[in-house]
């Protein structure tokens, strides 16, 4: 079987043509030209942007009798022009996800952002799942911001990462947050992240300080025990929650301390902040306990880690619109 079909580019020099802005290729099937609001021009293939976005295979499909390119009134090198209002550093990015070639990486809000406003308007998929994941990636260092921009474009699901992600911000910071994206969001859309943060800190230092320290009542535990050598470091107190706590004061003073950067910093991560191991050094450093009290350190801390996220877990985050 043999086929003498082949696939010729059109009769169009591309030595008339300017320098393609990288990584755009300089392609003689280019058939129309998309210009930027600031005037720069892209040379590309309508079926490659049509496959990539569905607003653009409306616009070629469009039956316009009266001009050759359908959707153009303006005509270079024989190509149609379609003027677009994005500027260039915008449709640079996002035309980056209509071209076999691989997409840019996105690693900062404001590229994103620009991403996810094209993606929306042109209806690429693949661009805005790109970026809505973006978002989620970029909330560990801007959660704030990201909770505004996912709620100004209604992404719940990264407007609750987001909240995940404020946790680990003091409230007063999230207060005092200087943060232009939040003109993007009502007040009642604020409000509800600082309850969310408000109920989840209360919940967590409530469950973690609870009646002599519930959760890991085994009484097994070696801060329950008076230590071999040293008899005055052992304390009974009213705990938070009420309740006569009797154990090893090290241990006392450092469920304090957890207790405090909970409250500023609610997720389990803020442990790593609470050396429990220098408190006992600090209280006493009896050789004998030494061993034991490193074990029982490590297995407590991964006990607490898992009550954090249970306890950040039964907190619902409820968006505006779910309360009407
Ligand atoms: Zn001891």
């Amino acid at each position: 079987m043999s086929t003498t079909s082949s696939v010729e580019p059109p009769e169009r020099s591309l030595a008339s043509s300017p320098e393609p802005r990288p990584p755009f290729p300089n392609t003689p099937f280019a058939d129309i030209i998309l210009r930027s609001s600031d005037g720069e021009e892209y040379r590309l293939c309508k079926a490659t942007l049509a496959q990539a976005s569905s607003v653009f295979a409306d616009m070629f499909s469009l039956p316009q009798p009266d001009d050759a390119s359908g959707v153009a009134d303006e005509q270079k090198d024989g190509l149609p022009v379609l003027p677009l209002s994005e500027p260039a550093h915008q449709l640079d990015v996002l035309l980056r996800f209509c071209i076999p070639q691989m997409p840019p990486t996105l690693d900062d809000l404001a590229t994103t952002v620009s991403v996810l406003e094209g993606a929306r308007k042109y209806q690429i998929e693949w661009a805005l799942d790109t970026a809505r994941a973006a978002l989620v990636r970029l909330a560990d260092e801007e959660p704030l911001r990201v909770y505004a921009i996912a709620c100004r474009y209604d992404l719940k699901d990264e407007a609750r990462e987001a909240t995940r992600r404020c946790l680990r911000v003091p409230m007063t910071s999230l207060i005092g947050a200087k943060v232009e994206e939040l003109e993007g969001i009502n007040a009642e859309t604020f409000q509800r992240l600082l309850a969310y943060r408000q109920a989840c800190a209360s919940t967590v230092v409530d469950h973690i300080s609870s009646a002599s320290w519930a959760w890991i009542n085994t009484g097994g535990w070696v801060w329950y025990h008076r230590c071999c050598g040293y008899s005055d470091d052992w304390v009974s107190r009213l705990n938070l929650a009420g309740t006569t706590v009797s154990c090893r004061k090290w241990w006392d003073d450092y469920m304090k301390d957890v207790v405090e950067k909970l409250r500023d910093c609610t997720w389990e991560g803020a442990l790593s902040s609470c050396d429990a191991m220098a408190f006992f050094l600090r209280g006493n450093s009896c050789e004998g306990c030494r061993a034991v009290v490193a074990e029982h350190i490590s297995q407590c801390r991964q006990t607490m880690k898992a009550e954090i996220v249970a306890a950040i877990s039964s907190c619902s985050y409820i968006f505006v619109s779910d309360l009407q």
